[in-house]
């Protein structure tokens, strides 16, 4: 194989640049001396420059290649900062009123900067620098580095702060995430040796912050006490356990044919308004009083949306429990990268504690368009529909790590629902065929069902969960069992009998049985419902209980059942959600609806009557 030819000549004939930066203008000679002594000092042809930079204070910093050897005043005075901010902390902490004590530590405190700075032996500090080559739209290219890792965080001179991305022969490719306007050609980068991290904890709960953690909801600082990766490893095999809890999202129509259990990943997928933002938003109401956290990072959305969103959660008393991550359509898109891993990284403390949360990313196709982006202008080699190569590897890795723990790591759980947008319903578009590769199950929203009033307009036939069934409480799996198909067959049935043929009663029969239960299934969005009130309601599909009740009265009559249960026989409820059996109040539940239904015929006997 021929070796790949670098553009830049080889490095003995280049003359190497040493950069001398001082406070102030040094005079002529000095220049001189300096010059004729660097050049000895390495040993090969050097370009010299001068530079002046007030904000050294005094001494000397001197960069030789990718090697600064700082001397100067203001990096002594750093040093010394740094030191008795230690010295500080240890002599801490003093409970704040005991006025006396404190002055102590600062007269102490005082004493040990005096002799720090009298017995300070000025070693000039040894590092390696690189310089940024170009820069623009959220990404640099920074010459020098080598020993830059991936995913290490840089400090730029004059307080920018990025990540690298790429690494190359001669140059590193990175990401800016804060001071983009400092940073300008030939701007000097330092690693920092960290990787990103972001505040984790209880701190965060209620709070609606930025891919870094900062807080935008003016509620004051978040003094959160960890930090977490943002990149890190899933849990592996042995640390897992099948999904056996239910995830109840209150929405009867996805509880019932396509359960969720706590630690799997569900998509949710449709064009656009079709209610895939709702069924989240709703998920995490329903969390409400079960114990279960949440994170809701919001990618690449409009401002606009997200502020309603939030509004929805706050009025629905659901933003005490949850972690709003907000990376915009108006942030740059390494911002909008980093923001699903951010707020899986804040999820995933939660987990390893042992507690279960529900972690939203909305959405996944925003994601993938930000990270094409950041690849675009990195000069990365586009792939099908221009995304990058590993656009499949890094939605893999953010979705590996939600999980159920086994009872040895603390059996927390990550239950993840990635909503993922459709263009005209197709759903062989690349990010979305990935993205149904990755998770345990989709539900497929459509717009045809939506605009016909069918809300959540979840399309049974092609929405499944591959695992939640085992975690469904046995009543609604037992009450669940025959919708999906009953449902399905009906859709096929309706098509068919639009044609007015003549039908037989076994047709006419599955027709009547399937109108209803899509009237039953239909649910406003924010109008959760709990387990005990679904199965109540899917009691009066179990039988012929609805077939002589008017199609359109059908939603009423249910709802008005479940107030008359809730009201009339509250132990029946209780039992439900304590036991989860229908087995106990099977009987209770046909009488009390025979007895409705009586009601419920007499009042519309009147109806007729009146009209
Ligand atoms: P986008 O593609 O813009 O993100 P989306 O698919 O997330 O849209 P939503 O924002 O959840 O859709 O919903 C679109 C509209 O439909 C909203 O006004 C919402 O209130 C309404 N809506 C959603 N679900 C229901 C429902 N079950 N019943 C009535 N209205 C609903
Ligand atoms: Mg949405």
């Amino acid at each position: 194989m021929k070796p790949i030819r670098k553009r830049t000549q080889p490095a003995a004939k280049r003359p190497l640049r040493v950069i001398a930066r001082t406070a102030r203008p040094l005079p002529p000679e000095l220049e001189q001396r300096i010059r004729a002594y660097m050049s000895e000092v390495v040993g090969r042809p050097i370009a010299m420059f001068f530079e002046q930079d007030p904000g050294l204070l005094g001494g000397i910093a001197l960069q030789v290649g990718n090697t600064v050897l700082d001397a100067s005043l203001s990096r002594r005075l750093e040093e010394i900062r740094a030191k008795l901010a230690v010295h500080l902390r240890a002599a801490a902490p003093i409970p704040p009123p005991d006025i006396p004590a404190g002055v102590g530590v600062a007269r102490d405190a005082l004493r040990t900067a005096g002799d720090m700075i009298r017995n300070y032996k000025p070693v000039p500090v040894v590092e390696e620098v690189g310089t940024v080559v170009s820069v623009g739209d959220g990404v640099a290219r920074v010459s020098g580095l080598p020993s830059a890792m991936s995913g290490e965080l840089l400090a730029f001179d004059g307080g920018g702060e990025g990540m690298v991305l790429d690494l190359d022969a001669d140059a590193v490719g990175c990401i800016i995430f804060t001071g983009g306007d400092t940073i300008a050609e030939g701007t000097v980068v330092r690693c920092t040796g960290r990787v990103a991290d972001v505040p984790v904890g209880e701190e965060l709960l209620g709070r609606v912050v930025t891919p870094l953690g900062d807080p935008v909801d003016g509620k004051g600082p978040i003094l959160a006490r960890a930090r977490r990766h943002i990149e890190g490893p899933a849990p592996g095999v042995a640390e897992r356990e099948p999904v056996s809890t239910p995830l109840q999202t209150g929405i009867l129509a996805v509880d019932a044919m396509v359960p969720i259990g706590r630690g799997q990943r569900e998509l949710i997928i449709g064009d656009r308004q079709t209610g895939k933002t709702s069924i989240a938003v709703d998920a995490i109401i329903s969390q409400k009083g079960s114990g279960v956290l949440c994170v809701y990072v919001a990618i690449g959305q409009k401002a606009s949306s997200i502020a309603q969103t939030v509004g929805v959660l706050e009025e629905q008393g659901a933003l005490p429990y949850t972690v709003v991550v907000v990376g915009s359509a108006s942030d740059p898109a390494p911002l909008q990268y980093i923001a699903p891993y951010a707020g899986c990284a804040m999820a995933e403390h939660f987990m390893y504690a042992g507690r279960d949360v529900l972690i939203v990313y909305d959405d996944l196709s925003k994601h993938a368009a930000a990270h094409r982006e950041v690849a675009l202008l990195l000069r990365r080699p586009p792939g099908r529909e221009a995304y990058p190569g590993d656009i499949f590897y890094i939605h893999g890795r953010l979705l590996e790590r939600a999980a159920k723990l086994s009872r040895e790591r603390g059996g927390g759980s990550m239950t993840a629902l990635p909503i993922v947008e459709t263009l005209a319903g197709d759903m062989s578009a690349y990010i979305p065929t990935n993205t149904i590769s990755i998770t345990d199950g989709q539900i497929y929203l459509e717009s045809d069902l939506f605009f016909s009033g069918i809300r959540p307009a979840v399309n049974v036939g092609l929405s499944v969960s591959r695992v939640g069934g085992d975690a469904q409480v046995p009543a609604m799996r037992e009450l669940a069992s025959h919708l999906r198909l009953d449902l399905a067959q009906y859709r096929e049935l309706s098509a068919f009998a639009q044609f007015g043929a003549d039908l037989d009663r076994a047709t006419q029969a599955q027709l009547r049985r399937g109108e209803r239960i899509v009237e039953v299934l239909k649910q406003t969005n924010r109008e959760v419902l709990a387990v005990e009130e679904q199965v109540v309601m899917l009691f009066t599909l179990s039988g012929e209980w609805l077939d002589d009740v008017p199609v359109d009265q059908t939603r009423w009559f249910v709802k008005e059942f479940l107030v008359h249960v809730r009201e009339g026989y509250p132990s029946v409820m209780r039992r439900i959600r304590e036991t989860g059996r229908l087995d106990e109040v099977r009987e209770d539940l046909a009488r009390a609806l025979k007895a409705f239904k009586k009601d419920f015929a007499g009042v519309m006997g009147r109806h007729a009557e009146s009209a």
